[in-house]
């Protein structure tokens, strides 16, 4: 986990925003930023983005709710949510772990994910959910 990131330092309530600012979450990150990650199934090597976790329980709309649009595909499980006005991936319920977001690091308000390092690559080609 990484309670500070950059000389940023990760708030018990943090604030997540999309680029234009229409959307806005609060965080529950009372432990930082937990199991960071990029993953490299065909969504995620084109977002890009490095996703940490938290409980659905610690992940609220505050703002913007209206502009979120949901994505989905291939077995329709996961959420991904996205601001239909700037484009910017912010969350997503998880399909391996339904009880979970996954969040975009880079929505942090403060934060800048590069300085987090190398972060691991989950195998999303081979998803959890698809190995028998
Ligand atoms: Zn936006």
């Amino acid at each position: 986990m990484h309670k500070e990131v950059g000389g940023v330092m990760i708030q018990p309530k943090h604030r997540a925003t999309c680029h234009c600012g229409a959307v806005v979450l609060e965080l529950d990150l009372p432990n930082g930023i937990e199991d960071p990650r990029r993953c490299d199934c065909s969504m995620c090597r084109r977002r890009g983005a490095i996703v940490a976790s938290v409980p659905l329980a610690g992940l609220r709309v505050v703002k913007g709710s209206e502009y979120l649009s949901l994505y989905q595909f291939n077995t329709h499980t996961a959420k991904h949510y996205f601001c239909s006005r700037c484009g910017i991936y912010t969350h997503h319920q998880r399909r391996s772990r339904p009880n979970e977001y996954g969040y975009n690091v880079g929505c942090l308000e403060g934060v800048n994910p590069y300085d987090l390092g190398d972060v691991p690559i989950t195998d999303g080609v081979n998803h959890p959910a698809d190995r028998k």
